[in-house]
């Protein structure tokens, strides 16, 4: 389980499972995850993990991971892998309650067959259209099915035979007889059992029909015992529903439903449909493409399950429609988090060569540079230096304006951990004018990077021994879209006409400082200037990929100075 950080803040769902626990209505809380097998987690999900999983935890109770998996034609294994590990990557543990609603089918069957022997459902033969015509509007009550006052009998034998698969599909549904003229329309004798001749990725041909989500849900909470089933706004008008098969069918445990405000950030989409799609047309790499909003992405760009739990815990959790979180806060609280543990490293993203004519050829100095100021513990290590080192293409400019401190000819800038160095010669291509390379003195006695006299000079720049250079490939990350929000789309648009064609920029022949060479896949640094790097599983020995998780500059800290 991920560690206790203390006290979390208090919202309205824990203060009602404090008060049911006070009065004694539970001795133990039970929640539940539900994820549909049809696609990856996103970090909506991992709002609703790190409440139902986090409620567990700080009331000492249990929460089942369950896969509503009562879909046949859209769920899969590898959708189940992924959500088993995405979950365990946030720092959660089901321990040996993973569940599943396809176990419960023949439970459910047995539930529906009572609910027809009380009179409480009956098969109908309306085609899907006719049912949705005479379902009625928001102002206008709804028609009752013909065959709604078939008898017990006639229904038991029928729905025994959708079973038995002597049945189209479409040709026949169950449905719950309540009362077509009901103000809220999920009352209008809603559809309980369709018939699907589609093949379950775990019952196989077992079944050919298969329990809607509103009645395997409730049933589903109900057999595993949860107290309080937390769910997203959506279910809210699901509600009566939930309670009413409960009700009707007298099962012994009732959990109580309570929903919260989902989870909505800007600058990207969330619907698994919209996710699946940007799979689809390749537009982008995959689930895990380091862009996408999934858990995989996310972690493949190099965010911390630290970071996602604590943005979950700190944007806290609405009663009703919350707002849109700022994705410039997510990345604050990322930034937060990975100043504190991501080992500083130098890498030269567009190289530039700086030649110190004044250095003898040959010559390896080694600095000693720390791996993280703010943890001193992190300790330090030897970064060499030799004649030719690479910095940073836009740190040299050979007319600068202004308000530019960095290399330009006759200026004098810090080679961080280094020395101070002059530029005295800019090496340009004759026929294109292009630079090649910068010449500079160096002030022999500003070793470490201090000088002798205390002049100060603005500049300082990080740099690569041209020498001990690892070369590498820097994938640079932005958002996906650049619209705040992608699905308000103008007129004859598709939310992919808002993407950002810049979202990735690819640079080849970075120049790394050597202790890069050998990174593992997943760790993560800061490279100085610049932001936070993770290299990425297609990294090669000697060829580390390094993908941009987000850059120094924070946008949030920013907008929080000037809104006071
Ligand atoms: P779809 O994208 O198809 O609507 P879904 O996001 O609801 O699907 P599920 O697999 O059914 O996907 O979700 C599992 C659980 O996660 C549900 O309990 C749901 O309420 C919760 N959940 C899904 N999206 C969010 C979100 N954006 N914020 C908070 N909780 C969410
Ligand atoms: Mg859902």
């Amino acid at each position: 389980m991920a560690e206790d950080r203390g006290p979390r803040p208090t919202n309205f769902i824990r203060e009602i499972i404090e008060r049911d626990l006070a009065e004694g209505k539970h001795k133990t809380v039970v929640t539940r995850f539900p994820p549909e097998p049809n696609g990856y987690l996103h970090i909506g999900h991992a709002k609703a993990i790190c409440l139902n999983f986090g409620i567990a935890r700080d009331y000492g109770g249990r929460c089942h991971l369950r896969f509503d998996d009562t879909n046949p034609a859209k769920e899969d294994v590898e959708y189940e892998e992924s959500i088993k590990r995405d979950v365990r990557w946030l720092g959660f543990d089901w321990g040996e309650h993973l569940y599943y609603a396809s176990d419960y089918y023949e439970k459910l069957y047995q539930y529906a067959l009572r609910l027809i022997r009380i009179g409480k459902a009956f098969v109908c033969d309306l085609s899907p259209e006719e049912i949705r015509l005479y379902r009625g509007t928001l102002t206008e009550p709804g028609r009752e099915s013909p065959y709604r006052n078939r008898s017990v009998e006639e229904n038991l034998d029928l729905f025994q035979r959708m079973r038995a698969g002597e049945f189209e599909e479409g040709s026949r549904v169950l449905r719950a007889r309540i009362d077509m003229a009901h103000p809220n329309l999920n009352m209008r004798d809603p559809v309980v059992y369709r018939i699907r001749r589609e093949r379950h990725h775990r019952t196989g041909n077992e079944w050919c029909i298969y329990p809607m989500y509103d009645f395997a849900h409730c049933l589903s909470d109900s057999i595993e015992g949860i107290t309080h089933s937390l769910c997203t706004l959506e279910f809210e008008d699901h509600r009566p529903l939930y309670d009413w098969f409960l009700d009707v069918l007298e099962v012994e445990c009732h959990p109580r439903q309570i929903e919260f405000a989902r989870l909505d950030l800007t600058y990207t989409v969330m619907s698994k449909r919209k996710l699946l799609q940007l799979v689809e047309e390749g537009i982008v790499a995959g689930w895990d493409d380091p862009r996408m909003p999934t858990l995989s992405g996310l972690r493949r760009r190099g965010y911390t399950p630290e970071a996602i739990r604590e943005f979950c815990d700190r944007i806290g959790l609405a009663r009703k429609r919350g707002a849109v979180a700022d994705v410039a806060y997510l990345e604050h609280i990322l930034r937060e988090d990975l100043n504190k543990r991501a080992p500083r490293a130098m890498a030269v993203l567009r190289p530039l060569k700086l030649v110190l004519d004044d250095y003898p050829e040959g010559k390896v100095e080694e600095f000693e540079a720390e791996n993280n100021p703010e943890d001193p513990s992190a300790g330090t290590r030897k970064v060499p230096f030799s004649r030719e080192v690479y910095i940073e293409r836009g740190d040299f400019m050979e007319d600068p304006p202004k308000k530019f401190f960095r290399l330009a000819p006759g200026r004098e800038v810090r080679l961080k951990h280094a020395y101070l160095v002059t530029c005295t010669e800019v090496e340009k291509d004759p026929d294109t004018g292009e630079i090649l390379a910068v010449h500079c003195t160096h002030d022999p006695e500003s070793r470490g990077g201090s000088p002798k006299d205390g002049r100060r000079v603005k500049g300082t720049l990080h740099w690569v021994s041209a020498a001990h250079a690892v070369q590498g490939e820097a994938r640079l990350y932005g958002r996906l879209f650049t619209k705040e929000n992608p699905l308000d789309v103008e007129e004859g648009k598709e939310f992919t006409h808002y993407l950002d064609p810049e979202s990735l920029v690819v640079l080849q022949g970075c120049m790394l400082e050597p202790s890069l060479a050998e990174a593992a896949p997943g760790s993560r640094f800061q490279f100085l200037r610049q932001g936070y790097f993770c290299v990425d599983p297609d990294s090669r020995p000697g060829r580390p990929v390094f993908n941009l998780t987000v850059p120094l500059k924070d946008s949030w800290a920013k907008i929080q100075k000037k809104g006071g």
